[in-house]
Formats: structure tokens, C-alpha cells, sequence
């Protein structure tokens, strides 16, 4: 994919230079993680959510507007129809320099030689315990054999990075870090843990019982491995390490304990066009009405983006113990 010389126009008060843009393409998802959704989920309308044509257009005005990195997210990407077509009219926008997506694996076995061919280059893959019934648990609807075969179609389709996210939580899934860390190895890939956000209404556990921190889950790894901080700066929120004798990288996104907001270069827009410009705040600008605004030019809608870099806040501030103040799940969001 060629590099994009584009100058980079999204700006934001703080000084902060936004070139990555996550989107989401829908909020349904086959899974209904505990951390993520409550059991039961009403989904947007089809007429709400944007059309493959207006995300593909929006991905363009950020393109032109110097973004040079963009991931496909979701709910779930790959259960929207048309998802892969969508990929690849992003995946050959000219000043693109990496499209990646985010998945659950579950459409993976399918599609991971599609995507491929799509121009994607790097994959996250949601992966929060090797156990079976565990995975039953956590996903509510998921199957781990299915998710295990998808992440080994993408190994052999040959992406540039393939990146396990797992969600950890105290007491469900806290114990298998090092198991995690070791089939990343076994399978020479990354994997990045996060700590739980205080996303949305979750009906399954108290996200304040259930938190375990970063710092935890090294001090777990240090027990089996030698962990070595790399002083490297990514376009994501991860702070990284080697594994010393291994290949791999492990991340660790860390909300509550690590704030990361100093640097944050992203914004979201989500699958009914509210482009966010933080995830832990609600300010947002409503791009679904700018291209459905037929007086406006693609000139109009890139300004209008480049206006709202004015209200991207600070910072974002999560209290555990506190009622969620952003009601939106992470599947509403793009995580
Ligand atoms: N469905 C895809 C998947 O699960 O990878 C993409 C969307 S999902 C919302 C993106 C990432 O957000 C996943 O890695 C998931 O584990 C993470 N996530 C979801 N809810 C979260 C929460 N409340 N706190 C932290 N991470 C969360
Ligand atoms: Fe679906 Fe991803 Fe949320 Fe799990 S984390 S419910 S897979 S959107």
C-alpha cells in the first residue's frame, strides 16, 4: 500500500494529531460477551446504522483529511453483509496506509484469505480464555474450536500481524494469563490484555469486583517469563513487552491504572455515524446527517470533521465503583 503524504488536517485543542480512525460497521454481534453486551441486546435498525456506500465515502474524507491508518470494527465486522466488498473499496483508497480490523474469530475460518485480499493488513482477534466451557461462559453464544480454527486460517493467510486482545477479568479468567502468553508463542503472535471499561450496563458481574489490573497480570507473567518493556511508540493505546527467547510482543491496555489519553491520536465513528471523539465521554458529532444532507459537498463533510477535532475532551476518567456514566456498550463504540 503506497505511503500518503497527505498533510494531516485533524488537529485537536490539546495538540494531538488524530490519524487513525476506528469504525464500527455494526453494533450486532454473534457473541454477546460479559463484559461487552448484557444477555439481551436490542440492535439498532438497518435505516439507522450508515450504508456500506456512506462509510465507504466517510473513509474516504478521513483519507483525504491526512488519516493514514483506519480499523474495521464492529460489534462484529464480519456478520454484516457486504462487509468484505466494503473492505476492499477501503483497503484500495489511495492515501491508506493500513487498514486492520478487529474480530472475534467466529467468521474468520471463511474469511481470512478474503481479507486478506482485501489489503488488510493486521488483524486483533478476541481471544479471553483457552477453556471451552469458559469460552461458553464469557461469550454467552461463542465456541472456542471455531475461534481456535479462525485464528489458524489467519496464520496460514499470511497477514503482517495477527494481535490476541483478551479481556481479563478477576476470578473468570485471571488464572490463564500465562497459558494465553504461551499459546501466543506456540503460535508466534501478539496479544495484548485490557482491563475491563465501564461501557454500558453489563447484567453478569460488578465490574468493580471483577477488575484486575495490568500491573497484576505482570507480576503473574514475571512468574514464567522474562519481560522486557520495549520503549516503542505504536498508533495504538497498548505499552508493550518482549517475551526474551520469543518473537512475540505483549501488550497491555490499561484504561484504569495507565491512563493513555496524553497521546491519544483516534477517534471512532460508530455504525449510526456519530463520529466520537473519545471513548470514555460522549461528545460526538453526527456525520450520518452530514452525508445525508444532500447540500453537502464532500468538501462541506470534511470540514465539518475537522471542526469537531474542537470538542475531542482531554481526557476520559472511568470510576468502577460508580454507575456507568457512558451507557453505550463497547459493540455501540468500535472498540
Ligand atoms: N467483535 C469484535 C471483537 O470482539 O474483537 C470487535 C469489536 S469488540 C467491541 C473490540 C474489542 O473490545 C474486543 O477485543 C473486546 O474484547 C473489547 N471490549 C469489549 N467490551 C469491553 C470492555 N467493556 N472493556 C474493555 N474491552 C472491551
Ligand atoms: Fe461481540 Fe466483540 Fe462485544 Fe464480544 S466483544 S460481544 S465479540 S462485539
Amino acid at each position: 500500500m503506497p505511503h500518503s503524504n497527505q498533510p494531516k488536517q485533524l488537529i485537536d485543542r490539546f495538540g494531538r494529531v488524530v490519524d487513525y480512525v476506528r469504525i464500527s460497521i455494526t453494533d450486532r454481534c454473534d457473541f454477546r460477551c460479559v463484559y461487552c453486551m448484557s444477555e439481551d441486546m436490542t440492535f439498532l435498525p438497518r435505516t439507522q446504522i450508515l450504508s456500506l456506500e456512506e462509510i465507504h465515502l466517510l473513509a474516504q474524507c478521513f483519507t483525504e483529511l491526512g488519516v493514514g491508518k483506519i480499523r474495521i470494527t464492529g460489534g462484529e465486522p464480519l456478520v454484516r453483509r457486504g462487509a468484505i466488498e466494503l473492505l476492499q473499496k477501503i483497503g484500495s483508497l489511495p492515501l491508506l496506509n493500513e487498514l486492520v480490523m478487529t474480530t472475534n474469530g467466529s467468521h474468520l475460518e471463511q474469511s481470512a484469505e478474503q481479507l486478506k485480499q482485501a489489503n488488510v493488513s493486521r488483524l486483533n482477534i478476541s481471544l479471553d480464555t483457552l477453556d471451552a466451557q469458559k469460552f461458553k461462559e464469557l461469550t454467552r453464544t461463542g465456541k472456542l474450536n471455531i475461534v481456535l480454527k479462525g485464528i489458524e486460517s489467519a496464520i496460514k493467510a499470511g497477514f503482517k500481524g495477527i494481535k490476541i486482545n483478551a479481556v481479563i477479568l478477576k476470578h473468570r479468567n485471571h488464572h490463564e494469563v500465562v497459558d494465553l502468553v504461551q499459546f501466543a508463542i506456540d503460535k508466534s503472535i501478539d496479544i495484548s490484555f485490557i482491563e475491563e471499561m465501564p461501557l454500558g450496563l453489563v447484567d453478569s458481574h460488578n465490574r468493580a469486583v471483577t477488575y484486575y489490573s495490568s500491573d497484576q497480570i505482570r507480576t503473574d507473567l514475571a512468574k514464567q517469563f522474562d519481560l522486557q518493556h520495549i520503549n516503542e511508540t505504536t498508533a495504538g493505546p497498548s505499552d508493550y513487552y518482549h517475551i526474551q527467547g520469543s518473537a512475540i510482543k505483549v501488550g497491555f491496555i490499561s484504561p484504569h491504572s495507565h491512563n493513555f489519553c496524553s497521546t491519544c491520536n483516534r477517534v471512532r465513528l460508530t455504525a449510526e455515524g456519530r463520529l466520537l471523539l473519545c471513548l470514555g465521554n460522549e461528545h460526538s458529532v453526527d456525520l450520518k446527517a452530514a452525508v445525508r444532507n444532500p447540500a453537502n459537498t464532500i468538501d462541506d463533510i470534511k470540514k465539518i470533521i475537522i471542526d469537531a477535532m474542537q470538542i475531542k475532551p482531554e481526557k476520559h476518567e472511568f470510576d468502577l465503583n460508580e454507575q456507568p456514566i457512558i451507557m453505550r456498550h463497547m459493540s455501540a463504540t468500535g472498540g
